[in-house]
């Protein structure tokens, strides 16, 4: 089933009537409405979409350079040791740093993750409002 989203505060509806913002997406509401402020209601929430997007990339940045950093560190923990020979030394405060960029990189990914799907099936959802309102318009 397709999922459907308030025009009012992109919340998903489980209902006509928003569980957040109690702002009415009944068809017969809609229909109310005009064409204008229905566009207008969409760019809004695109616009809050959009930001969250850029706020979603600054996490994928972010894991970005934590991973960089990881590898780095990581690649410092394998040590010399008396004879010349790198060898692999998990007790080294580099691997115990690289492990956690890894980790806190990983975490930030997944944040990424989840914000990006979720903003992104809001926009689609918008946009294509958009474009039937402009559909419907031009008949
Ligand atoms: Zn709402």
């Amino acid at each position: 089933m397709k999922k459907h989203y308030c025009l009012n505060c992109h919340h998903q509806l489980k209902a006509d009537v928003c569980e957040n913002c109690s702002f009415d997406n009944s068809l017969d509401n809609l229909n109310s409405l005009s064409e204008h402020e229905i566009k207008r209601l969409c760019y809004l929430q695109l616009k809050q979409i959009k930001s969250e997007l850029n706020y979603a990339y600054s996490f994928l940045i972010g894991g970005l350079i934590l991973l960089v950093i990881g590898a780095f560190f990581f690649g410092l923990s394998f040590r010399f040791d008396v004879i010349g020979v790198r060898v692999f030394t998990p007790t080294s405060m580099e691997f115990i740093v690289s492990m956690i960029s890894l980790v806190c990189c990983l975490g930030l990914l997944t944040l990424f993750c989840i914000k990006f799907f979720y903003n992104t099936n809001r926009k689609k959802y918008f946009e294509e409002i958009i474009d039937s309102v402009r559909k419907n318009a031009k008949k």
